[in-house]
This record gives C-alpha cells, sequence and structure tokens, in this order.
C-alpha cells in the first residue's frame, strides 16, 4: 500500500509524433495544414502589448466568440471556445454525457473518444462501421446516454450526407448529439444549419487545419443555450481563462482573412484529388476522402512496412496496431512538392 495505489491508471490518448526538427522531415502524420497561418495573424504575434501578459485574459474570449459567431451566422450566446477542439470536447463530454446508458461512437474513429469515455467513467458502446467503413445512420437508433460523431469521421475521411446527421439528430431527442467537423471544412457538410432546429445539438470545429494554427489551440462549439449552459458551468468549474490573449487576437485576424483561408483549402483539396490518381496507379486502395488527409491501404504491402520504409527516408505518416484499420495508413495531404516525395519514395519502396 501507498500514494501510488491512489494514483489514476488510464491508457492515454497518444497523438501523432512531433520530431524535434521538422524542417528535416516531411510531416504527413498529423493533418496538420502544410502552408502557414494567414499573415494577418501572423503579424499580431509581434504586435502584442504588455498589458497582455499582465493581466488574465477575458474569461469568455468575447472577441474571438464573436467574431466566430459573425462568421458563421450563430448567436454569440450559442457559441463556445477552447483550447483546441480537443478541449471543447473534453469539456461537451463532461457536461453533455452524465446518463447511466451508454454513449454511442464508430468503432473506428478518433481515438480519443474512449479515452474521455474512460477517463470521466462514462458508460461507452461502439458501434461498427460497415464494411465500407461507413456510418450506419439506423445503427444509432438503439437506447444511448449521448451520440459523438466525427463527420467527416477520422481516420477513415469519409463524409456521412447531412440527412443521415440529421436522421440521428431527430432520433435521439433525448440525447445530446456531438458532431465534430475538425475536417468539414474539406469537403463536407456541416451541420451548422440545423442548429436552430435541433437543441439536442453540438457542432465541435477547429483552427488546426483549415486555418492552420494547429499551434495555437483553437476551437469551438455551437449549441442551444441550455448546453452552452452546461458548457460553460464546467469550464468555470476547471479553468475560467483557457484562452490567451495572442490566441483571441491570432484568432480574430484569421476568421477575418476569408480570401486566405478559402484560397488554403483549394489547393490542399486540388493537392488531394490528384493524390487520389497518383496513389491508385500505385495500387493503393484509396477511401472516398472528404478531409485533408487520405486513409489508404495496399494491395500487396503491408502498411507496417510502407510505413516503416517512409519512415527510415524521412516521410512521417500514421499507423494504428488496431482491429480493422491495421493494413491502413492515414496520410496528411502536404505541399505538391512534398506529395511528389511521398510518391518518389513510394515508387522505390515498392520496386523492392
Ligand atoms: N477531432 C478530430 C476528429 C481530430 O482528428 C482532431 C485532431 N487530432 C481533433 C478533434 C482535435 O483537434 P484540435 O484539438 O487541434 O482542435
Amino acid at each position: 500500500m501507498g500514494f501510488k495505489d491512489n494514483l489514476r491508471k488510464i491508457a492515454p490518448y497518444i497523438p501523432g509524433e512531433q520530431p524535434k526538427d521538422v524542417s528535416k522531415v516531411i510531416k504527413l502524420n498529423t493533418n496538420e495544414n502544410p502552408y502557414p497561418a494567414s499573415a494577418k495573424a501572423e503579424e499580431i504575434a509581434c504586435n502584442l502589448r504588455d498589458d497582455k501578459m499582465r493581466l488574465y485574459p477575458p474569461t469568455d474570449a468575447g472577441k474571438l466568440s464573436r467574431a466566430i459567431a459573425r462568421y458563421y451566422g450563430v448567436p454569440e450566446k450559442n457559441t463556445f471556445v477552447g483550447v483546441g477542439s480537443d478541449d471543447v470536447l473534453a469539456t461537451a463530454f463532461i457536461a453533455c454525457f452524465n446518463s447511466d446508458k451508454p454513449i454511442l461512437f464508430p468503432d473506428v474513429t478518433y481515438s480519443f473518444y474512449d479515452v474521455w469515455a474512460e477517463l470521466y467513467k462514462i458508460p461507452y458502446k461502439t458501434v461498427p462501421l460497415d464494411d465500407d467503413f461507413k456510418i450506419v445512420k439506423e445503427d444509432y437508433l438503439q437506447e444511448n446516454g449521448g451520440i459523438v460523431i466525427a463527420n467527416p469521421n477520422a481516420p477513415t475521411s469519409i463524409n456521412l450526407p447531412l440527412e443521415d446527421v440529421e436522421f440521428i439528430i431527430k432520433n435521439n431527442p433525448d440525447s445530446v448529439v456531438i458532431v465534430d467537423e475538425a475536417y468539414v471544412d474539406f469537403g463536407g457538410e456541416s451541420a451548422i444549419p440545423l442548429l436552430g432546429k435541433y437543441d439536442n445539438l453540438m457542432v465541435v470545429q477547429t483552427f488546426s487545419k483549415s486555418r492552420s494554427m494547429a499551434g495555437m489551440r483553437i476551437g469551438y462549439a455551437f449549441a442551444s443555450d441550455a448546453i452552452i449552459q452546461a458548457m460553460n458551468d464546467v469550464k468555470f468549474s476547471i479553468n475560467s481563462y483557457t484562452m490567451n490573449y495572442p490566441a483571441v487576437e491570432m484568432g480574430v485576424a484569421a476568421i477575418d482573412d476569408e480570401e486566405y483561408y478559402k484560397a488554403t483549402i483549394a489547393k490542399i483539396v486540388k493537392t488531394r484529388e490528384k493524390a487520389v490518381k497518383e496513389l491508385k496507379k500505385r495500387d493503393f486502395t484509396v477511401l472516398d476522402s472528404k478531409t485533408n488527409f487520405l486513409f489508404i491501404s495496399h494491395k500487396r504491402v503491408k502498411a507496417l512496412k510502407l510505413f516503416a520504409d517512409l519512415k527510415n527516408r524521412g516521410i512521417f505518416v500514421r499507423h494504428w496496431d488496431k482491429p480493422r484499420i491495421g493494413n491502413f495508413l492515414r496520410v496528411t495531404v502536404g505541399t505538391d512538392a512534398q506529395m511528389k516525395k511521398l510518391y518518389e519514395a513510394l515508387d522505390e519502396i515498392l520496386a523492392e
């Protein structure tokens, strides 16, 4: 017996590897944006004045939540911001999932969901995707204490049509349905237009992918008054000052630079569509991606070998040693130049 018996034992989420010197590798393993953030956001970094350090920041990050709310046409009172969507989602798990019935999420999805469920002792049940890795909406008609789906899903990259998302929300009026839209800007359909219709819906998005700001840690959610109230009550029970000044100021600048945001997304989508063709030419099965990454499996060579051989050549991709997806790789869409290096490396490896 000792203090160690009282320490929390939990198998944590394992993020993708962040190499010490990023300039030495082609980093296609954590779905970051290969292009820089808006120059307008970068400018702010150099212009922060002293009182931005000395004083606590506003607890509601009001300037940022107002800018986000205005951009998406949602009332500010129905907007919540947090330290990346991981923070928003973790808060939402505590705020929204307090039933004895299990929450539901797909068997193949963002691998943080089961970690939060374990951490907060929320009962959960995974719902298998079909053989094509698609969400089957009817499977979410069973009894549950809440639902969380990533749409487009990760790591599968597949988008669930909005009418199917609505089917799940509509048929579960007694549960909060969280739709995690981390990748929606690359070709998915947001559930934001459904917010006025369903009080049990929460939509979560992030600046980490489409706005190239993973390092600033900005995420946000939209939901009904009751849900936002619960979110704030939980937040103020843990840490009132989640958003620091630079994040707020840079976030506002990024939201205001719509032109750059749209142009960056268009570039990534174009590179992605080219990548689909290049990979299929090399005998990969490529799932239909509406994200900034591709989920691929080679017809002959095992994913783990490809993962290791690419890493040896300085190209980082993601692999999970998990049921159903063990022979897949998740490859973030990089710049055209980075992708060219990927195809060259694959040609060498596949020729062996
Ligand atoms: N949801 C999904 C599906 C993700 O893949 C990620 C990125 N790991 C996140 C949420 C969290 O992103 P962030 O905290 O950077 O907003």
